[in-house]
């Protein structure tokens, strides 16, 4: 597809620097700022990837694990500063979400969040689907 050619390479992790990833994503991004029980408190922004546009390139030692509810979603936090850059969500089991607070900027032309009413998860979530997809 012809998407492809206009993908950058973005470089991001945790606060740290133990955890590292490349995603591969337009240079003008969209995200997802969602109010759920979880993204709340953490003020999440989300940016949804294919799961083969998002490599783990370091750090695979240094994450835990944090599940709840219906353990969908795999919260993927750094052991050592907390961070969680990077998670697969529940909307898209087939791909990435990475917290675009978490990525190296030098990159990214320009970010426009949507918010996502990830309170009523079971309305709204049929609208991420799409995200994922190659
Ligand atoms: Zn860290």
């Amino acid at each position: 597809m012809s998407e492809h050619a206009t993908l950058s390479r973005h470089t991001g992790g945790c606060h740290c620097g133990a955890v590292r990833w490349t995603i591969r994503a337009p240079a003008a991004l969209q995200t997802h700022t969602c109010n759920c029980s979880i993204c709340e408190i953490q003020h999440y922004q989300h940016l949804i990837v294919p799961s083969n546009r998002f490599q783990l390139e370091q750090g695979d030692d240094a994450l835990s694990l944090y599940t709840f509810g219906s353990h969908n979603a795999k919260h993927y936090f750094c052991r050592h500063c907390g961070v969680k850059s990077f998670y697969i969500p529940r909307s898209n089991p087939d791909g990435v979400s990475v917290h675009a607070r978490c990525l190296d900027m030098a990159t990214v032309e320009s970010i426009i969040d949507v918010p996502f009413d990830g309170k009523n998860w079971e309305k709204n979530a049929h609208s991420l689907a799409h995200l994922s997809k190659t």
